[in-house]
């Protein structure tokens, strides 16, 4: 029987922190910023629960970063802190004889999740921004060349670009409507409000120990590196970013906003919920070398990811939020192993709170499609439950993703909320 907790909440079917989930986030609560865990409802002080001496069992410099204000030097710290943490927290926080034997000083280390203001977790030092799965990738290509949807070196090379980390906001923030360059066929460039805006449906990893500039981490290690995984939204300005895109890719169309969940649900949790990686086609390429993993078989991840929309108009109505499609983690070309070891093997160094994401997720079906851009060949808007009618986002509209694993017999992992609410562009500079 799985393990329970005495924290009630957590043991809701429906919680999508449940205590073999215990993902990390950093939190703000009456003027002072600490790390916490998820469990139910509430949070766990990790800097209370230094003070209380509850970690004394772990080694000090695992305490240290546990009082710290951001994620990044427990990241750096590695897999064997890493679990050492998890399962001393398992046990302060389950029903067993520890937990029940601590339960009142672990209980004063207890915050409720509602009166606490998430902050991002990690100083993000750098973004990258993968383009990993191929039904996303087939369909946009499909939009600008019919016959020949994917470029010859898809199948080789995990593509990618270097976003921007500085305007990475956690879930909850506004995100401003983007003015930028764009150009309609037949007339010249204008600068105004991007009309064309959209969401990108994506996971992204953050980098645990990194590597030194110049070394590289081979495949077989890829994962001593992944310190856990978040939801992303790559918000997208379509318009502006087919003006701009060629020679040298996205830029502006991308880099005023990417909004993350704040909880980092880890690698160890996930385990369970491993399957095969992407089944290529026969005729595929087999990656190169260095891009061959020793265990393709537990490459994947099993997680179903959920996209929801409210209009200002639908809120008001208190009409629920649409799903607008689901898709699957599993489903990318490429594993997060080979993202991150092509990522190093040119000598790039990654360091701890590095974010990778994965690019739009989508499946091969309709419905599953990772953002509005691929929904185009539906040729119809959507109709939203208010009747209002959607190609992309309009001013008002919130973006919502949730992500959870789904195995018969296992509990269920939530990844919590990724969500930003778009409001209207700054006024146009006059003079
Ligand atoms: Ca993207």
């Amino acid at each position: 029987m799985a393990l329970k907790s005495w924290v009630a909440s957590a043991n809701d079917p429906n919680t999508d922190f449940p205590i073999q989930n215990l993902p990390y986030g950093v939190f703000g609560h009456e003027g002072q910023t600490h790390i916490g865990i998820a469990i139910g409802g509430q949070i766990l002080d990790l800097h209370a629960c230094a003070s209380q001496r509850l970690l004394t069992a772990l080694p000090e410099a695992v305490v240290t970063a546990c009082s710290a204000e951001s994620l990044n030097v427990f990241m750096s710290l590695g897999p064997e802190s890493w679990s050492a943490l998890r399962r001393c927290v398992t046990e302060l926080l389950g029903d067993g004889a520890v937990g029940r034997h601590l339960r009142g000083r672990v209980e004063a280390s207890l915050v409720p999740m509602s009166e606490a203001a998430m902050q991002l977790p990690a100083q993000i030092g750098d973004y990258t921004d993968f383009y990993a799965s191929i039904y996303h990738a087939t369909r946009v290509g499909k939009l600008f060349r019919p016959d020949n949807p994917l470029l010859p070196n898809y199948k080789y090379v995990p593509i990618g670009y270097h976003g921007r980390a500085s305007s990475i906001v956690v879930s909850g923030s506004d995100v401003r409507r983007p003015s930028g360059q764009t150009k309609a066929a037949d007339k010249e460039p204008v600068f105004g409000p991007a009309r064309s805006l959209d969401y990108e449906l994506e996971v992204g990893v953050f980098v645990g120990p990194g590597n030194n500039l110049g070394e590289i981490i081979p495949i077989a290690q890829a994962e001593d590196h992944i310190f856990g995984l978040c939801l992303v939204n790559d918000w997208s300005a379509r318009d502006v970013q087919s003006w701009e895109y060629q020679p040298l890719g996205p830029f502006l169309a991308k880099s005023f906003a990417t909004t993350i969940s704040p909880w980092i649900v880890p690698l160890e949790a996930l385990r369970p919920y491993r399957v095969a990686a992407f089944d290529r086609a026969d005729g595929d390429p087999v990656p190169l070398g260095y891009l061959r993993s020793p265990d393709l078989n537990r490459g994947g991840i099993d997680l179903a990811l959920e996209v929801y929309l409210t209009s200002q108009q639908m809120r008001a109505s208190r009409l629920p939020a649409m799903r607008l499609s689901t898709g699957n983690l599993r489903d990318l070309y490429w594993t997060i192993d080979q993202l991150l070891t092509h990522h190093a093997s040119n000598g790039c160094n990654l360091r701890p709170g590095d974010l990778l994401a994965t690019g739009t997720i989508s499946g091969p079906d309709e419905g599953s499609e990772g953002c509005l851009l691929e929904m185009k060949h539906r040729a119809k808007p959507i109709t939203l439950p208010s009747g209002e009618t959607r190609t992309f986002l309009e001013d008002g509209d919130e973006v919502s993703f949730r992500a959870h694993t789904c195995v018969e017999g296992l509990p269920r992992i939530g990844f919590g909320e990724c969500a930003g609410r778009l409001v209207e562009a700054r006024p146009a500079n006059t003079d």
